[in-house]
């Protein structure tokens, strides 16, 4: 089913220090499927036509550098390998119509060995591409036993051989300030980036950790991450942006 969601967003200087214009399109669906706390993979839909008529809609939106971008990053409920073709093909001519130079392309670790086929389809045009993988967290038995990411046993070298970015999330019951420190250490130690995630709890999922998120807040642990160019924080619940964190789309 194809959710109404906000599918464009201007991420700026007040919450990145990587100015990008962000879409969230509509999937064919993600084969994996298996990841404990995701709730958005439903917003998917079976038929090619239905993806890029959403899809169509929602890169129209997008401006580059008429507001100063030429970064963007490309998110759906799935991995870019399962966005219809066409809507890749959307997102090329947005780019070379745009004036963006990057693009940004998210998925699971499963469909790395597809990265060089969409290397050389951007590069056609002159646009880098840049993949980023959900990781969660280095704990292997909280990322594979609990959260069933679908990494077993893949080391950070393994995956930065493919991503030059990785999320991280952080605030569920289970997780603590040290292992985000050690997440946070091996991160910035093989990747450009990393977006921290901080965890909002889904139906069937593991809890959200309040106290733990609220210890986070006030560390000087986040102070310091909040201050690092190569890192982004999003927290969904942080309605008022009290923390002045960004929120995912
Ligand atoms: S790979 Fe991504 S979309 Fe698929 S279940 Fe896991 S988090 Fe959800």
């Amino acid at each position: 089913m194809i959710y109404d969601l906000v599918r464009y967003q201007l991420v700026d200087e007040n919450t990145s220090s990587m100015k990008r214009e962000n879409v969230l399109l509509v999937s064919l669906g993600c084969s994996w499927g298996k990841c404990t706390f995701c709730d958005y993979q439903d917003d998917k839909s079976s038929s090619v036509l239905a993806c890029d008529s959403v899809n169509k809609k929602v890169l129209a939106r997008v401006k580059g550098t008429e507001v100063g971008s030429t970064i963007l990053e490309v998110t759906c409920s799935a991995s870019y390998t399962e966005l219809p073709f066409t809507t890749i093909n959307y997102i090329r001519e947005t780019c070379k119509e745009k004036g963006i130079k990057t693009v940004i392309l998210e998925g699971h670790y499963i469909y790395r060995e597809a990265n060089p086929f969409f290397i050389n389809f951007f590069n056609q045009y002159g646009i880098d591409v840049m993949f980023r993988c959900g990781v969660e967290t280095f704990d292997e038995h909280i990322r594979e036993d609990i959260l069933n990411k679908g990494l077993p046993n893949v080391t950070p070298e393994q995956l930065a051989a493919y991503y030059q970015w990785i999320n991280i999330m952080f605030g569920m019951e289970g997780q603590t300030i040290e292992q985000l420190e050690k997440d946070i250490s091996i991160g910035l130690k093989h990747f450009k980036r990393i977006n921290i995630s901080i965890y909002t709890t889904v139906k069937n999922g593991p809890k959200r950790d309040l106290a733990a998120i609220e210890k986070f807040y006030n560390s000087s642990f986040y102070q310091e991450l909040k201050s690092n160019p190569a890192i982004d924080i999003y927290d969904e619940w942080d309605e008022n942006n009290e923390h002045k964190v960004g929120h995912d789309v």
